[in-house]
């Protein structure tokens, strides 16, 4: 049976596809959804190998990713400083 070996998402990157049932279905490699048929797209309507994706929308999702990851840096930054600053000071001799 004839299967897709890779999933294309609208900026044109590839991912293999890793997971596979025995019916041919797959998982998209790049929402973890089910594709039901093994030639079919992602239907997803929140991912970005969904052919129906806009790439305006694909760039405001990539956008809040990339806001909510600096968010989540800034916040390990700050509990290290935290971390830092209840060490107990040491003098050098
Ligand atoms: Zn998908």
């Amino acid at each position: 049976m004839a299967r897709r070996r890779w999933s294309v998402n609208l900026y044109g990157e590839r991912r293999e596809i890793a997971k596979r049932w025995p019916d041919g279905s797959y998982q998209c490699p790049w929402c973890s959804g089910p594709v039901m048929r093994a030639l079919a797209l992602c239907g997803n309507p929140a991912c970005e190998a969904n052919p129906a994706t806009t790439r305006e929308t694909a760039d405001k999702w990539r956008a809040a990713q990339a806001a909510r990851e600096a968010e989540a840096r800034e916040r390990e930054r700050i509990v290290a400083i935290r971390a830092r600053m209840r060490e107990p000071m040491t003098q050098d001799a």
